[in-house]
């Protein structure tokens, strides 16, 4: 994708790669298509939902998309908002006994009336495929599927210095383990952070997972970097919005992820190939 610059001379023409979730994601599809046709069952996951959220729905709903897709079957059970947390934990024990569920989520957050760690921390460690357990089998969704974004784009991070925004034990820092482990040097801000323009600025590669619409601007950034927008915040005029202002930031950095058609959809992806490592770990 190409864009004029400094009122359209032809000198001025500066190219900006568009890393396309959606494109990547059905380069990935036939793959996860193929390990699925060679499995002797049918992969099945269960989906728990507490209360109505609106943005869980949607989540949820996104998740049944690709399921039906891939030939996956979903259990999705949606429990009333005021539920104790012994009757989860008891529905939890029940999937995690059943040998015909490989998967098991709970969609978040929760009721604030319910202890989130306690209700994760009971799924067992081998069904957990979203990656949330203290003992988990598999890495976090969005970190995979960032990671499987880089790689289609192949994007090396080794040695990069990569500039993370956002600490969250579900978002942020399962990102910043995958950046390390792949050889990155990672900086991680949060909102007491001092001076993070020049934390932003100094990095090749920016991931920002912090939940403010539009915050990144071109202050944040410079040219020649590659930014990574986790964020989706439902706004009720613009639809889905991500953390970066993406019509102001395009202009100057070299690729950057949209918002929809994003890191988005990989995540929902890598959820369920974490799904079929579930079923590959059991040694079909
Ligand atoms: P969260 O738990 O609210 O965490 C937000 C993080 O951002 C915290 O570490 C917070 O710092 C930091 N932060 C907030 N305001 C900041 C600021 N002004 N400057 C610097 N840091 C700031 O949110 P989350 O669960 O990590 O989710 C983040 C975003 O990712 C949300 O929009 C969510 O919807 C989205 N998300 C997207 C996907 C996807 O697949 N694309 C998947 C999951 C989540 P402190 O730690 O200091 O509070």
């Amino acid at each position: 994708m190409e864009f004029l610059l400094g009122g359209g001379s032809s000198d001025s023409i500066v190219s900006m790669q568009l890393l396309d979730g959606k494109k990547a994601r059905e380069h990935y599809i036939p793959l996860l298509q193929k390990r699925i046709k060679d499995i002797s069952f049918t992969p099945q996951l269960a989906i728990i939902q507490v209360s109505d959220r609106s943005d869980s729905n949607i989540y949820i709903k996104n998740k049944k998309n690709l399921a039906l897709n891939l030939g996956i079957k979903i259990i999705h059970i949606k429990l009333d908002e005021k539920i104790l947390e012994n009757e989860v934990l008891d529905l939890i024990q029940k999937y995690n006994n059943d040998k015909t569920i490989q998967g098991i989520i709970v969609q978040l957050p929760l009721p604030l009336h319910l202890n989130s760690e306690n209700i994760i921390n009971s799924i067992s460690p081998e069904k957990d495929i979203d990656g949330l357990t203290l003992n988990t089998k598999f890495m976090p969704a969005t970190a995979r599927g960032i990671k499987e974004l880089f790689d289609f784009y192949n994007i090396k991070l080794n040695k990069k210095k990569i500039t993370i925004i956002g600490r969250s034990k579900l978002v942020g820092k399962p990102i910043a383990q995958m950046c390390k482990k792949e050889g990155a040097i990672v900086a991680v801000c949060h909102s007491k952070t001092e001076n993070i323009t020049e934390k932003t600025r100094d990095a090749n590669i920016l991931i920002v997972a912090i939940g403010k619409p539009k915050f990144i601007d071109e202050k944040y950034v410079k040219s020649d970097q590659i930014v990574i927008d986790v964020g989706i915040t439902r706004d009720i005029e613009e639809g889905l919005v991500g953390d970066v202002d993406f019509e102001n930031v395009k202009n100057i950095v070299r690729m950057i992820t949209p918002v929809p058609g994003g890191v988005g959809q990989m995540t929902v992806l890598a959820l369920f190939e974490n799904l079929i490592d579930a079923c590959y770990n059991l040694k079909i």
